[in-house]
């Protein structure tokens, strides 16, 4: 099958792979749609400590079931949809309600959707492989692994729809928070960014929008999703005496950051960093993908090939488009 491998940083290469052969509990889907992540970026640029090479690119998609191992809970033909990873539901952190810290949950996810061909783990297949409706349409339906680490997020930190809640950086992950916002009912919502073209895309989905430069507010909510250390430091700035800071996007592995304790403690600003997703949050973004009205379309910039890859991930990298197709 042809695939998309990224063979070191900044190489990709429209390679020919085996297709894999489903084990017991195993699926083996035929990708129709497989959505860019930062993430994946993140490696096409510096590598990533997750993130194997060579080794076939991509976590988000979704398709149609080509071959089932014994007992696989789906049938050849159906359409699905899935994310990459299942918490063991056995250690210590999935007893304790914290499926997302699972002990394996990372260790046993599974990369290379960038291809015709991916086979899901048993695990995920029995936990987080879903039967996607008609009505949704593949590249939609692709978004349900960001849009778990969103209602994860939102899980944790519940707004009430009378909340002002900032959302800085304009990227997929926080037009994505603005999609899911809207749907909890914030009638408030400010994007901030420095990316005209992606504030833009956030009025379009129901955002108020802000420049970076000299932004001021109390907010009774602040999500960061840059990753960047100087927004993580500015974001307590951001929140009214009592609000909540979530600090949303990993910043590079070693980085440290400061705060002025005297606004944590006296103003009691709570800071919080939701990571990744548990079956729950899961759940929660497949009902919103499927509502006829959650309406993300603006933030797919258009569909490629696999063959166009190594040009989509320059044009991510510059800054141009938020979320990329590829239908192998
Ligand atoms: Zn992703
Ligand atoms: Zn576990």
């Amino acid at each position: 099958m042809k695939a998309l491998v990224l063979m070191e940083p900044g190489r990709l290469a429209f390679d020919e792979v085996d297709v894999p052969e489903p084990g017991p509990g195993e699926v083996l889907v035929r990708v129709r749609a497989a959505t860019t992540c930062g993430t994946d970026l993140k490696a096409f640029l510096r590598g990533h400590p997750q993130i194997p090479m060579p080794g076939v690119l991509g976590h988000e998609y979704s398709g149609d079931v080509a071959a089932v191992g014994e007992g696989a809970p789906f049938e050849i033909g159906q359409a699905v949809m899935g994310v990459h990873s299942a918490p063991c539901q056995q250690c210590r952190w999935c007893l304790g309600g914290q499926e997302n810290l699972c002990d394996t949950v990372m260790s046993t996810k599974v990369l290379g959707s960038y291809a015709e061909y991916l086979l899901v783990p048993e695990r995920v297949a029995r936990l987080n492989l879903f039967e996607k409706p008609d009505h949704l349409d593949y590249a939609t339906a692709s978004l349900l692994e960001p849009l778990a680490c969103v209602a994860q997020a939102l899980i944790k930190t519940p707004p009430k729809p009378t909340d002002q809640v900032v959302v800085v950086g304009p990227g997929a992950i926080g037009l994505l928070f603005v999609a899911a916002l809207k749907r909890l009912g914030v009638q408030d919502i400010v994007l901030v960014g420095r990316n005209r073209t992606r504030l833009a895309v956030g009025r379009k989905m129901g955002a108020r929008t802000e420049n970076l430069e000299g932004f001021q507010a109390q907010a009774d909510i602040v999500i960061e999703c840059t990753g960047k250390v100087v927004v993580w430091e500015a974001s307590p700035s951001w929140a009214r005496r009592g609000g909540t800071v979530v600090l949303f996007g990993g910043c590079p592995a070693g980085s440290t950051a400061s705060f002025d304790t005297k606004r944590l403690h006296y103003d009691e600003i709570i800071l919080v960093s939701p990571f990744h997703f548990g079956t729950q949050a899961v759940r929660q973004a497949r009902e919103w993908l499927i509502d006829p009205e959650f309406d993300v379309s603006p933030l797919l910039t258009g569909t490629r090939t696999l063959q166009e890859g190594p040009e989509v991930f320059r044009d991510l990298e510059a800054g141009v488009g938020v979320k990329y197709v590829f239908v192998p």
